[in-house]
């Protein structure tokens, strides 16, 4: 009902050029809205006056709860997760939270894809693929196990992994995919896995931006051999730096586990030596950050569905845009978490405004939001990497030689030219936002060519 109140009133006053709509606007946006004749002001980037004056919501979300969680570590004395009980109620937490039989809570997401790839034995010799498209983390933890990166290019529309081309670029030196679920959408996990199970190749799932996405109604992260996640700052669920592997794999459980904690097990305790698996490092959470979880959770579940409402309503706003095309979800992504909101630029519909001039228009129209990433394929480090010693005595020369050429990715080249985000926070408020970040893009078309001049 609201929704479709909203919708027209959106309808109405696109159609009229007018804002005689924002008297239907929730009182709280009115306030902040400066003229209602906004978008046919200046630009704010030429001296007019900015569609939105009024910041977004702010990040983290906390109270005296938190305030509690933390005071209680602390006074317990027990800071370690050796000698306390909350980063074991975390695991135990998220674990049921997700649908995922086993939980291991790590120092970060880096950590939780680094004991991934280490409870799996991955290492010299073999190839990981993952996608262009994603943060620097999900390439580092390859090469520090000293593994084969493989880049499989972008899907435009979606911004995921393409999972067309994860087939062509297997080899028989394939050991993992790691899909990563981009911005709080999903990889085609149907395609990803269909093929990962002919081989066998471990699947891990990068779910460090997807905290309650689903793929068919189950959560992403414990769709895969693992599923890890991320609770740094920016993300969803927050303790400031943190992390965690899901996995239904009671064998995995147990050495990625043993990976974390400097190869001692579960049952390994204070002052006893014993070791299990291989390879292992310290890349534990501590108790202070498993009880500011434990309360940041309380918020999880009413955070995602007010980021998901503002989200899907966004959508609807912006594909009505000319040159303004919104990430597209598969279809078996049920459901999103609006980690990003994540759409692409066509300077064409724009006067041919440059990508980079819209996102100073927009920031100044009061909008944050930037650019992306850029196309990590293309790092010069990778190549020095490469050409390390190291990576000198495990590949052949000419598998390093080949490597610019086999990993180019032309779409992703494109996407990262053509790419804007908006921050998650930024769809925790009320649907008058939304409607405000389509009013300065609609401004900004109508004033492309004198931005651009
Ligand atoms: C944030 C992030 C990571 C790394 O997580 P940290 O907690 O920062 O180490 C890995 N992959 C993706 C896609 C991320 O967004």
């Amino acid at each position: 009902m609201k929704s479709e109140l909203t919708r027209r009133s959106f309808l109405a006053r696109s159609a009229s050029g007018l804002g005689f709509a924002a008297a239907l606007q929730p009182v709280a946006t009115r306030a902040q809205t400066p003229a209602p004749l906004a978008s046919v002001a200046r630009p704010a980037l030429l001296g007019g006056p900015p569609v939105r004056q009024g910041g977004f919501p702010g990040w983290p979300v906390f109270d005296e709860h938190e305030s509690a969680a933390l005071d209680g570590v602390l006074q317990s004395g027990r800071w370690f997760r050796g000698s306390g009980p909350r980063v074991d109620e975390f695991e135990k937490a998220f674990a049921e939270l997700m649908g995922a039989r086993h939980c291991i809570a790590t120092a970060n997401g880096t950590s939780a894809l680094l004991a991934s790839l280490g409870g799996m034995e991955i290492g010299p010799g073999d190839e990981v693929i993952l996608p262009p498209y994603t943060f620097v983390a999900t390439l580092n933890v390859i090469l520090d196990h000293y593994a084969l990166p493989v880049f499989v290019d972008s899907d435009l529309e979606t911004f995921q992994i393409d999972a067309q081309k994860v087939e062509a670029a297997l080899t028989d030196r394939t050991a993992a995919i790691i899909p990563v679920h981009l911005g709080g959408g999903a990889a085609d996990l149907d395609t990803i896995l269909e093929v990962a199970r002919q081989r066998p190749v471990r699947v891990i799932e990068d779910a460090c931006q997807s905290h309650l996405a689903e793929w068919r109604n189950r959560r992403v992260g414990t769709v895969g051999d693992t599923g890890c996640f991320s609770f740094q700052a920016s993300k969803n669920l927050n303790c400031g730096e943190g992390g965690a592997i899901l996995t239904n794999d009671p064998e995995l459980a147990v050495r990625c586990y043993a990976f974390h904690n400097n190869g001692r097990g579960r049952e390994v305790q204070g002052y006893d030596f014993r070791y299990t698996g291989g390879r292992a490092a310290n890349l534990r959470l501590t108790e202070f950050q498993g009880a500011l979880l434990l309360a940041q959770m309380r918020r999880i579940e009413a955070q995602a569905r007010n980021r998901d409402e503002n989200g899907a309503f966004l959508n609807r706003l912006l594909e009505d845009i000319p040159g303004i095309h919104p990430a597209r979800m598969y279809d078996g992504c049920t459901r999103n978490a609006w980690h990003l909101y994540m759409f692409r630029y066509d300077a064409d519909h724009f006067a041919g405004l440059s990508r980079d001039r819209f996102i100073e228009a927009l920031r100044a129209e009061g909008i944050p939001c930037s650019a992306g990433y850029s196309p990590l394929n293309r790092e010069a480090f990778i190549r020095a990497t490469l050409e390390s010693r190291g990576y000198r005595r495990i590949y052949p020369a000419r598998l390093i030689e080949e490597w610019a050429e086999r990993n180019a990715c032309p779409q992703n080249d494109t996407l990262c030219r053509t790419a804007v985000w908006l921050t998650q926070n930024m769809l925790l408020g009320e649907r008058g936002d939304m409607d405000q970040i389509a009013d300065a893009i609609r401004k900004i078309r109508k004033h492309a060519a004198l931005l651009k001049a």
